[in-house]
């Protein structure tokens, strides 16, 4: 794959070639014609975890405080993003996003927005037992939770916590209060949880959660992350067909990240998302807002776009939206994790968000 070519046929841009010439108007556009409508939003970099994938057991030096965007910041950046710039998914995440104590309201002032965007949460469901109906009252549609074990000593010994009974808790009221499909999203490491595929998929088929393993990705804060470490897609169907049958499922997968499997014959569906080994850049649909105010075009970009001091220095809406098309144009074909070339983003997965 050459740097300015899309990524092989594996996938098709989803998305009709727009007019990029008309500056102060239209979407998030990139140079490839991808067009931008699905926003994350990091609310903090903080987490109550320490997945050994993730961050180190001591954490990281967190954002300042003086830097991070306060709630009334974050409405106004996602009210343009829906009002001006064609978004129409909402996902917040972290860190852990139930850390950010105006989380409910920043929720339902996105879900108020017109036209309204799906809003969903990616969390690690710790404390979700208490704030699930209010997230639900606040329009929340539906989360990801990751879970990358259902055994309680593999579980304390991948985040260095003792919470799983708690995730588990967080689910079921997720599920109870009516934010589904419940997505449960895990990462399986060589030699450490790789025998967990088969009880998580029987944990998720028992309550009706839709599973999608991930492959791990070098966004890790140590830079740790080998390839040949990696479980990859294969190995994980490999694994799961040993108990199941799995079927293609021929529902249109357009921009999303999750090739999807009919577990003995469906309804329930498995996914993976396959990043590393069979990646979905060309039809990518993905921006990212960070909680420090920086637009970043793509989960393995090198280069942010500063919304947060042009804003508190007094620039417009239509000033803002244009600097957020501006950095889109600039998104490159792919991760490019196959590239000699390719080095890690400084800024770990943890400030970025899921
Ligand atoms: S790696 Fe970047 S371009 Fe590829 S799917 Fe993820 S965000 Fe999109």
């Amino acid at each position: 794959m050459t740097r300015d070519a899309l990524p092989d046929p594996w996938v098709r841009p989803a998305h009709p070639k727009p007019d990029v010439t008309a500056p102060g108007t239209g979407g998030l556009v990139d140079r490839h014609g991808r067009v931008a409508t699905d926003l994350r939003v990091s609310l903090t970099d903080r987490c109550n975890l320490r997945c050994t994938y993730c961050m180190p057991p001591e954490g990281l030096d967190w954002l300042p405080k003086v830097e991070v965007l306060t709630d009334e910041e974050i409405v106004r950046l996602v009210r343009i993003g829906v009002e001006k710039l064609g978004i129409n998914e909402v996902r917040f995440t972290g860190g852990e996003p139930l850390l950010r104590p105006g989380l409910v309201g920043i929720v339902a002032a996105a879900t108020a927005l017109r036209p309204r965007p799906e809003v969903s949460l990616t969390t690690n469901a710790i404390g979700l037992s208490r704030v699930a109906p209010a997230l639900a009252a606040a329009g929340l549609d539906r989360i990801n939770c990751s879970l990358d074990t259902v055994d309680p000593a593999r579980f304390k010994q991948l985040t260095h916590r003792d919470r799983l009974d708690d995730v588990i808790a967080g689910l079921a009221a997720a599920q109870a209060a009516g934010l589904t499909p419940v997505k449960v999203n895990a990462v399986l490491l060589r030699g450490i949880n790789e025998e967990d595929a088969l009880p998580l998929l029987d944990f998720c088929l028992e309550r009706g959660y839709e599973l999608r393993f991930i492959e791990q990705m070098p966004l890790d804060a140590h830079h740790a992350w080998t390839r040949g470490e990696m479980v990859t897609a294969e190995d994980i169907l490999e694994r799961l067909t040993a108990s199941h049958t799995l079927t293609p499922d021929v529902e249109a997968r357009g921009s999303a990240p999750a090739e999807r499997w009919l577990v003995d014959g469906g309804p329930a569906t498995v996914g993976v998302i396959a990043s590393v080994t069979r990646n979905f850049c060309g039809a990518c649909d993905r921006t990212r807002l960070t909680a420090d105010g920086q637009i970043r075009n793509c989960l393995f970009a090198r280069e942010e776009s500063d919304l947060r001091t042009a804003m508190r220095e007094g620039a417009t809406d239509d000033e803002l939206a244009d600097r957020w098309r501006i950095a889109t144009l600039a998104k490159l074909p792919g991760h490019g994790i196959d590239d000699p070339s390719f080095l890690q983003p400084s800024r770990p997965m943890s400030a970025i968000g899921g």
